[in-house]
């Protein structure tokens, strides 16, 4: 597995991190328990270490379940966890709160959930406008201080709300969404981040399963799966987007010899000082983990992935439908 340090927290992780909001059931359609947890387990024998979580992932039971695989078989030792705080939620209406108060009490709900008593990596799920960043960096840095939490990083966040965040708190880490079809932090974030030596938990690498190359029209999805109002899944959208993956697939073929999953790990991995967050709830998911690792995509590639992107999708659309309102109900 290849690894990397967070920030300059001293903590090394595997590139590629195992995302489990879908094992939280919530905006994925439920979720079998047994299964998921096989998923963890066989993640860490794969040798992916780090394991991103939020609290707000099925109202807690996204972390419950990893602390509950992780606890089973013993591998607490061995992952990085990395957790979310910062947002709040109420008769399943989610919204944004960073007050120093609700950090405090959320470190405390993640810890038992998780059972363990560190946090790895603690992050800042969605700017909260309503509080100065400064109240929110201070609890965090204090937090590290006391040992709850390890590294520090933020979701979300622009590169302006970033400094803000970094006049007072260390910052190791910055989560935003990035894969081959969602790539405006090509524009400041990424740059940003290689500069102040900050590294990248990309999210959605396989862009919700459309670049698994498992996804075609006649795919459907269960109860409150939030790709049945995902944007890009569907009419003319959908059909470009289809249309890229199946002309990234014969290139991964021809080129490499690679599936389109492994082409879109690989690519998100090759941009800069990533992190991969790649989202799996059934352990035979998790079957190209090998197929990614030890080879590079050379730079006239890059350009013809650049240019298949360019060909087939008129008008890239941001995964923006995910953001929880800004005001406070
Ligand atoms: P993703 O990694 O792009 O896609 C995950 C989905 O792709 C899975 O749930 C699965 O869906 C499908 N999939 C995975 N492996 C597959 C395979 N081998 N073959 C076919 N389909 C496969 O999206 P994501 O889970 O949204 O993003 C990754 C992680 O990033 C999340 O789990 C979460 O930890 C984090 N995240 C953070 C934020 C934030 O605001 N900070 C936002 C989004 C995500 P099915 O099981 O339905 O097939």
């Amino acid at each position: 597995m290849e690894q990397i340090e967070i920030g300059s927290s001293g903590i090394r992780a595997s590139r590629i991190g195992l995302g489990t909001w879908a094992i939280g059931g919530w905006m994925w359609g439920g979720i079998d328990e047994r299964e998921a947890i096989a998923t963890i387990q066989r993640a860490v024998g794969l040798g992916v270490t780090l394991i991103d979580t939020a609290p707000v992932y099925g109202f807690g039971r996204s972390e419950e379940i990893v602390g509950k695989a992780l606890k089973e078989a013993g591998l607490r030792g061995k992952v990085q966890i990395a957790t979310k705080a910062g947002l709040d939620w109420k008769d399943g209406k989610v919204f944004r709160d960073s007050r120093a108060a609700r950090l405090r009490t959320e470190v405390e709900d993640s810890l038992r959930r998780l059972q363990t008593d560190v946090l790895d990596v603690y992050q800042i799920h969605w700017p909260d406008l309503e509080t100065p960043l400064e109240e929110t960096a201070r609890v965090l840095e204090d937090l590290r201080r006391e040992g709850k939490i390890r590294a520090i990083g933020v979701s979300n966040f622009s590169p302006a709300q970033m400094d803000a965040f970094r006049a007072v708190a260390t910052l190791d880490a910055v989560q935003p969404p990035y894969n081959l079809f969602e790539r405006d932090i090509e524009a400041d974030v990424l740059p940003y981040a290689a500069r102040t030596g900050l590294t990248v938990l990309s999210y959605g690498a396989i862009c919700r399963g459309l670049l698994s190359g498992r996804i075609d029209a006649s795919t459907t999805y269960e109860g409150d799966d939030l790709r049945k109002i995902d944007p890009k899944f569907s009419g003319e959208r959908f059909q470009e987007y289809l249309a890229a993956v199946q002309a990234l697939e014969a290139l991964a073929r021809e080129r490499f010899g690679k599936s389109v999953l492994a082409l879109a790990v690989r690519w998100v991995l090759d941009k800069g000082p990533t992190i991969a967050l790649w989202g799996a709830r059934r352990p035979q998911q998790l079957d190209p983990v090998g197929e990614i690792l030890g080879w590079h995509i050379d730079a006239q590639s890059m350009a013809d992935i650049d240019a298949i992107l360019a060909r087939c999708i008129r008008e890239p659309i941001a995964p923006t439908y995910m953001a929880p309102p800004v005001k406070r109900p």
